[in-house]
């Protein structure tokens, strides 16, 4: 594996996965299904300064690159690379802004967060090329973002979208993990409990009920828990085929997000 701050000699076609580093087994599971689908598999980390609209979070932002390389080495990562930020925004970049699902749900809390992903990430297709990006659902709004951006400016890359990996109590690996205590990440664990739950849920109301336990919860400070469309992220109603639960909520002051595809509509003959 090449770790490199300007990348050259990409052999292509390629996979690409863009990270903000302090890499864990969930990148690593990314990196994986890149490396299925090519020989050839770029990992960039890049900790973008447009998405994050408050600076401390941007400055505690978790960086550990000694680890990052061995854990993108491991899972089959060719290349290594680490743009500085002069490189990914020269005064000529773009900016572009996400359409309407990027003002809600997390895009309401962090104001213009998803305009600087789709520009951050528009900008890493533009010098990368992939054929594949592959992006995981755990961020399944910024998942939905990329593939409408990428649909009408990089029609020919493929967004390939991972699962969520889980620690064996049910929470989402997230490089933020490593700031809760050990009683948060019990605390933590609620969101993904209550998300199975919902899964299991036959009705639409089923699920909302199962997402209202969330609320009441000591030590976790709920944001929202809603049912959305996959296809357009409305809110979901008993007509809704694809139903996905997604929650955002603070545990010791760390904001967390998970979401999970709900049971399918059970058609009844
Ligand atoms: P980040 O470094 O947080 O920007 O994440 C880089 C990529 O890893 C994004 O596509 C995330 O959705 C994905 N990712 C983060 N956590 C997980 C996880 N627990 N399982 C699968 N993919 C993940």
């Amino acid at each position: 594996m090449k770790v490199v701050e300007l990348l050259t000699d990409v052999k292509r076609p390629c996979a690409f996965v863009p990270t903000m580093g302090a890499l864990h087994a969930g990148h690593q599971s990314l990196i994986k299904i890149a490396r299925e689908l090519s020989d050839e598999v770029i990992v960039s980390v890049f900790v973008n300064p447009l998405q994050f609209e408050d600076k401390n979070d941007l400055i505690n932002y978790p960086r550990t690159p000694e680890r990052d390389e061995e854990l993108a080495r491991e899972a089959g990562a060719t290349i290594l690379w680490r743009p500085s930020v002069d490189q990914i925004y020269p005064p000529s970049a773009l900016q572009l802004k996400a359409g309407d699902v990027g003002t809600t749900f997390e895009g309401i809390r962090r104001h213009g967060h998803f305009d600087g992903v789709v520009t951050v990430v528009n900008r890493l297709f533009e010098i990368v090329q992939p054929k594949y990006a592959i992006f995981g659902e755990k961020d399944f709004q910024q998942l939905f973002l990329i593939k409408e951006m990428a649909q009408q400016l990089h029609p020919d890359i493929e967004i390939v979208p991972a699962p969520t990996i889980r620690e064996s109590s049910g929470l989402a690996l997230s490089s933020r993990n490593v700031r809760l205590s050990a009683h948060g990440r019990v605390v933590a664990d609620v969101i993904s409990r209550v998300l199975h739950k919902a899964a299991e849920a036959e009705s639409l109301i089923e699920m909302k009920r199962e997402l209202e336990k969330l609320s009441g919860h000591k030590d976790f400070i709920l944001d929202y828990a809603e049912v959305i469309d996959e296809k357009n992220f409305n809110l979901a109603d008993d007509e809704t085929e694809e139903k996905r639960a997604i929650v955002a909520g603070w545990v010791d002051g760390v904001r967390l997000i998970d979401n999970l595809a709900m049971a399918k509509k059970l058609v009844r003959v």
